[in-house]
């Protein structure tokens, strides 16, 4: 086989490896450099969607294809109390990944120096002084690979892994009654058998909703147990029983405090693989997008890609590591864990500190709104290990 030689290749062009090559040639970070994105699948479906939050005024480099935005946030106790959150000035953002793809491709297909193979990549390493990827077909190098590609890791025996999975649906109906601008963060008028269990439900407009069934456990339901959910919920919580299924999503994000390498030599891990999913929650598209400024900026000022200090911190690591190892206890639930959370702290601390930009004081007063006695031995369990 041949070897072709590029300057900068991206394996995975999803949702990081395309904010990536976008970010960095519209900055003109990367002018001259040849670049060759490889992956499997030509991204022309709508295959999920991104929602983050943001304080009012604050942009993100997708905005002009951010689908909905909500400022009014409801969350549902597993009492069925219904709290309008006090978020402050966050506003909630949705992306629809097709309009992401069409978006950015689109702009990246304009340069020349881009390339694009569709192909099954094999293996990813370091030669020599150069990152090296074999696809099904062919060799490439470079001196930089940026690798999207998520594998599950080798755990230790002391790391947890949860999945946060979901099947998520676009209906159309005559009879959603409540107001399109409140979207329900979580809803937790539905059964915990299963684990953490919650509805994420987003009024698109009064005749358009996404509805979607979300769990933090193990393992995977078989597929007719998130329908029947779904439908259960649609009927007695919502009184949606005449609908029609425009889309359907199913996601399985990783939950785990699994410490992902960002790189390995000239190879640099970004999105869910280099660490950029949120343990405790899942979120994931705006750590991306910080991981990827903190890049671009190195790029400007050093030439090369490498940074020191992640956006997750250590302090965040550890609070969501002893979240997971509370969840694993199963003692105090998840349900009533986020309950308590919502019903004693402002929903914009709980926001920032989710955003891993809370201070000790916030995080204090989210210690003292949970039963510490759970938390105590978990968390000795973390920082010890
Ligand atoms: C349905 C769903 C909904 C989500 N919703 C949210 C949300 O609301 N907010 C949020 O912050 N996060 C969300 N996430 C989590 C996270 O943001 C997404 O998973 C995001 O797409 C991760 O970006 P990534 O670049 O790491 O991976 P991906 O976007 O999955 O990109 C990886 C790319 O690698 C390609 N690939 C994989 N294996 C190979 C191979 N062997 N050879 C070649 N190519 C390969 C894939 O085709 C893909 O294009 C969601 C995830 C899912 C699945």
């Amino acid at each position: 086989m041949q070897t072709k030689n590029y300057d900068i290749i991206i394996c995975g062009g999803g949702m990081a490896g395309l904010s990536l090559v976008y970010r960095a040639l519209k900055e003109k970070v990367w002018v001259a450099e040849r670049i060759l994105i490889i992956d499997k699948d030509s991204k022309d479906k709508n295959d999920r969607t991104w929602c983050f939050w943001q304080k009012e005024g604050i942009e993100n480099e997708f905005e002009d294809v951010v689908y909905k935005r909500w400022k009014d946030f409801l969350f549902f106790s597993n009492k069925e109390e219904k709290l309008k959150l006090d978020t402050g000035s966050y506003i909630y953002k949705m992306i629809r990944s097709i309009d992401f793809y069409k978006h950015v491709l689109a702009y990246i297909r304009q340069f020349d120096q881009v390339d694009f193979v569709f192909q099954d990549i094999i293996s990813i390493g370091n030669h020599g002084n150069k990152a090296a990827v074999k696809t099904s077909e062919s060799v490439f190098e470079s001196k930089y690979i940026f690798n999207s590609i998520y594998k599950k890791p080798e755990l230790k025996p002391e790391n947890q892994y949860f999945i946060q999975h979901f099947k998520g649906i676009t209906i159309r109906t005559n009879q959603f009654k409540t107001d399109p601008a409140e979207m329900y963060f979580m809803d937790f008028r539905t059964t915990q058998e299963n684990g953490t269990t919650f509805f994420y439900t987003l009024p698109f407009n009064q005749n358009e909703i996404f509805v979607e069934y979300t769990l933090f456990s193990k393992s995977l339901l078989k597929p007719e147990e998130y329908n029947s959910k779904i439908k259960i919920y649609l009927s007695e919580i919502l009184r949606i029983d005449d609908f029609e299924i425009i889309e359907e999503e199913f996601g399985a994000i990783p939950m785990t405090d699994f410490s992902f390498e960002r790189r390995s030599g000239n190879v640099i891990n970004i999105g869910s693989v280099g660490g950029d999913t949120r343990a405790s929650t899942g979120y994931t598209f705006l750590n991306t997008q910080k991981t990827i400024s903190k890049i671009l900026d190195s790029f400007k000022e050093n030439n090369h890609p490498f940074f020191e200090k992640e956006n997750i911190s250590n302090k965040h690591k550890v609070l969501d590591a002893t979240i997971l190892n509370v969840l694993d206890n199963e003692i105090y639930k998840g349900d009533q864990i986020f309950t308590d959370l919502f019903n004693r702290v402002k929903a914009k601390t709980i926001l920032a500190f989710l955003d891993g930009e809370s201070t000790i004081p916030d995080d204090l007063k989210i210690m003292a709104s949970l039963k510490a006695k759970y938390f105590i031995g978990p968390f000795l369990k973390v920082i010890t290990r």
